[in-house]
């Protein structure tokens, strides 16, 4: 293949991103070469980006962009089946789970492949490597071997079917994580990308009642358009007794079975850990800064036995489902209105930093999407 593509290169937090192009690889055996249609940007994009992340390691010059899908461009020997079963060929739109699991660790071996200690580091690889499209933001993407990948229906919008991997994903499995059953309330702390697709899957799992908590009337409203039963307005309620007072008012007094923080800081850890019924459980999606923390109180946990979850990644299986509730649900939720504001791959400096305040609630829009080839929506 003499096709060439261009990257949007990650070099460190503060520099803008730096366009450059790398020969297309032929694909090897189980890989797939697909053209990105659409990747947004997520909130641990946005924390790499500020440089929040550094006291895990700095990152090689890498490609950003993990919430993506893509048309496949070649296949390569071996691939010709997704790991659903399902015959690939060329344009076929793709899903893909971005991590690679070591697959030998005792945490693998237990079936728990998003908490093995290899998932998290094979997300950023240096570019400058081939294959070089190792990132969503870029005009391809190679999809290794050992990726789980799906063909995606063709009826879903590429702004709706990018959110699948990671967002959705990851809300469809914490809930299952923490066993949410029918009927039980869940209080959902930030309505940004997670937490608009937690209000969606509760609703779907049935929940009831649903109670949303951001600082932005629009986001809350949104959110109630997807299913939310009540929203509470940090800027209405600044006190977090007064908040507290409230989710037990709307529980019956009883306090919610399940709270999901989807807010990306600690700060909401102790409120939503009292304001959790006795049994209750805590889903910690959101807050991945290392170094960030919250004071505790143990006997909040001990005396009503109450359980903190903590979910990174998700197993790959998830993405399946994500992409069955995208299609099943498609009617019910306005998904698509979620990655609703795109730029193309040369203004991605820019798009970062809309995200950036779109993260901090002042946009009704609340992921923001690339689009490299500057097409219009796949459907
Ligand atoms: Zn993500
Ligand atoms: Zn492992």
């Amino acid at each position: 293949m003499s096709e060439r593509g261009r990257v949007a290169v990650f070099v460190g937090p503060g520099r803008p991103f730096e366009l450059r192009e790398y020969p297309l690889p032929d694909p090897g055996p189980g890989e797939i070469v697909v053209r990105i249609r659409q990747a947004n940007i997520c909130g641990s994009d946005v924390h790499l980006w500020r440089g929040e992340m550094e006291r895990m390691g700095r990152l090689p010059p890498t490609v950003l962009g993990h919430e993506a899908t893509g048309v496949v461009v070649k296949l390569g020997p071996g691939a010709e089946i997704d790991s659903s079963g399902v015959a690939l060929q060329e344009g076929d739109r793709l899903v893909w789970a971005y991590y690679v699991p070591c697959g030998q660790c005792p945490v693998c071996l237990r079936g728990e492949v998003h908490a093995c200690a290899t998932s998290l580091v094979t997300v950023h690889r240096p570019c400058e490597l081939p294959p070089h499209f190792v990132g969503g933001f870029g005009d391809y993407y190679v999809v290794r071997a050992q990726q789980v990948r799906f063909r995606a229906p063709t009826e879903l919008r590429d702004e709706e079917l990018a959110g699948a991997n990671c967002a959705l994903a990851q809300v469809l499995f914490g809930f299952k994580r923490v066993g949410l059953q029918w009927g039980e309330s869940v209080v959902i702390q930030g309505a940004g990308g997670l937490g608009l697709y937690a209000v969606a899957v509760a609703k779907d799992l049935g929940a009831s009642p649903i109670i949303v908590i951001d600082a932005s009337l629009h986001r809350l409203r949104f959110a109630q358009l997807l299913g939310a039963d009540a929203a509470i307005s940090l800027q209405e309620q600044p006190d977090p007794r007064s908040r507290t007072a409230e989710v037990h008012r709307l529980t019956g007094g009883w306090g919610a079975d399940v709270v999901v923080e989807v807010a990306g800081l600690p700060d909401p850890y102790p409120e939503g850990i009292r304001m959790l019924a006795r049994g209750g459980r805590y889903l910690a999606l959101g807050s991945v800064v290392p170094g960030k923390t919250f004071a505790a109180d143990p006997s909040l946990l001990i005396g009503p036995n109450r359980t903190i979850f903590g979910v990174s990644l998700y197993p790959p299986r998830s993405l399946l489902e994500a992409v069955r509730f995208l299609q099943r649900g498609r009617d019910r939720y306005p998904f698509h209105q979620l990655a609703a504001h795109v730029f193309p791959l040369e203004e991605l400096d820019k798009a970062f930093a809309t995200a950036a305040t779109a993260s901090a609630g002042k946009d009704l829009y609340t992921r923001v999407g690339v689009r490299p080839q500057g097409q219009e929506s796949y459907s």
